[in-house]
């Protein structure tokens, strides 16, 4: 059994991580409860596992079962026929909505020369 550890490491990156452990985000914090693996990828550990130690076994299993209910949902997804809008419709409904949130003339962006 291989033994992980997760050390605290402080981060200049304020945003929401995922939880490598139950599938979640990390909050915002300034310090980072992270692992890294054997591929030398790190993970981080949110504040809601770091404050249930006991069930780290637990919620990985949780989480492994939720993706492979996914995968599962995923697989059914792929033996499905689908039917797409074009490349040139998405581009046309994309260009009317913009025109009907910003006008004829979407405003432009011009740096003034001085
Ligand atoms: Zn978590």
């Amino acid at each position: 059994m291989t033994r992980i550890e997760v050390g605290l490491h402080e981060t200049n990156l304020l945003t929401r991580f995922p939880c490598s452990v139950c599938g979640g985000t990390t909050d915002k914090e300034m310090v980072l409860a992270e692992f890294v693996d054997d591929d030398g990828d790190r993970h981080q550990v949110c504040v809601r596992c770091l404050q249930a130690p006991d069930e780290i076994a637990s919620r990985l299993i949780a989480q492994a079962e939720a993706r492979e209910a996914w995968a599962a949902w995923i697989r059914g997804l792929a033996s499905q026929t689908w039917v797409l809008p074009t490349y040139d419709q998405y581009v046309k409904a994309n260009r009317d909505v913009e025109l009907r949130v910003f006008g004829p003339e979407p405003p432009e962006l011009r740096l003034v020369a001085s």
